[in-house]
């Protein structure tokens, strides 16, 4: 077998199901797509570090509570965010009242694209800006302390970067934002987002954004200043400040369990459904997810552990050749999986840039 490591970081997209209408996404038009039984979460590592569950909306997924448990007791040291749109409030609140006793540590990202029609109009549904506000402050009231906007960045609301970073402030939660990347595969395919957004617009809007989390001083608000200036680079010249290694460090799960490098790499390196489940946990765990009657018997729990079930399948000759098709495709990407890894490579490099942007 060859010599590698696990990844640390992955988006678990567990539904395209949405009940959203985003100009820049077709995922919603998706019909039937396959979904995994939650029992089947139960074979991801414990290297993982930083999770996101993902979609579509995953709160459409009934049984997310299930998900996000199996996902706890397999990678025991992640923290783990769920992204949503936050437009079906209600079921929302119903969910994390399930879901908060298991994983009090669990964050929630609301996705906010602008203040008031803005993100109505990007989002396809009006009162839509309303309406997921009104899940943030039904989610603030229930006491969750891990709480944040999401900007998506596109050419039309770069001028509601910074106003959407002034809420996020206003309202004390966290601030993360990304830009509007589409794949083959992800975002329903869609290929034509007006991506290209005025050069002038984002000098003005990064300088705000990077100038506000330097002056503080949090460690975790200088990083997220690197991340937004590694951003800017990214949109404005398709660079990419810092290396990374996409199926190696990080990967991204769609709802099926096939698993890609990153959203935006189309290669397929396998699927989590073929990781051979050997220890105890997991097995029960995935007869659980198919109504099957606990079985115990003919577990032998002297088999290897999770990691090593994973390990398997993830440094197999098969999976190092798909890495070499991988880096040979040289596609730049910076999002907040793949820059995390990336700076947490690279601290040295960081704490320079901070250095010298704070202070000079
Ligand atoms: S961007 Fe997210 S919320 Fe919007 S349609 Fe796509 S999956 Fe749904």
């Amino acid at each position: 077998m060859n010599k590698c490591t696990l990844p640390i970081d992955c988006v678990l997209a567990v539904t395209y199901r949405c009940n959203s209408r985003c100009n820049m996404c077709d995922i919603w038009k998706l019909k039937d797509f396959p979904e995994m039984s939650f029992g089947e979460f139960a074979k991801l590592p414990a290297s993982l570090r930083d999770i996101n569950l993902s979609g579509g909306e995953p709160f459409l997924r009934m049984d997310l509570s299930d998900i996000a448990r199996e996902v706890k007791k397999a990678c025991p040291r992640a923290r783990i965010v769920i992204s949503s749109n936050g437009f079906a409030t209600e079921l929302i609140v119903a969910q994390m009242k399930k879901i908060l006793p298991i994983m009090p540590g669990i964050g929630v990202a609301i996705s906010i694209d602008g203040v008031g029609e803005m993100h109505d109009e990007l989002r396809g549904i009006k009162g839509g800006f309303e309406m997921a506000m009104n899940t943030v402050w039904e989610l603030k009231k229930m006491g969750l302390k891990n709480l944040r906007l999401a900007f998506t960045l596109m050419a039309k609301n770069v001028s509601h970067l910074s106003k959407v970073y002034d809420l996020s402030r206003e309202l004390g939660v966290e601030f993360t934002h990304s830009f509007a990347q589409s794949s083959e595969f992800y975002f329903g395919g869609k290929q034509n987002v007006d991506n290209n957004p005025r050069r002038d617009l984002l000098d003005k809007e990064y300088a705000y954004l990077i100038k506000s989390e330097l002056r503080s001083w949090n460690l975790k608000r200088w990083a997220r200043a690197y991340f937004a200036h590694g951003m800017f680079e990214f949109v404005t010249g398709n660079k990419q400040v810092l290396s990374n290694a996409p199926g190696r460090d990080f990967f991204f799960l769609d709802p099926s369990g096939n698993i890609y490098p990153s959203v935006v790499h189309n290669a397929v390196m396998g699927n989590l459904k073929s990781v051979v489940i050997n220890n105890h946990h997991a097995r029960k765990s995935a007869k659980r997810s198919l109504g099957l009657a606990r079985d115990d018997s003919e577990v032998d729990t002297s088999l290897p552990k999770n990691d090593k079930c994973f390990k398997v399948f993830w440094c197999s000759d098969e999976m190092v050749k798909k890495r070499k098709q991988v880096d040979a495709m040289k596609i730049p990407v910076w999002m907040i999986c793949t820059a995390r890894t990336a700076i947490k490579k690279h601290p040295w490099r960081v704490a320079w840039w901070v250095l010298r942007n704070k202070f000079f």
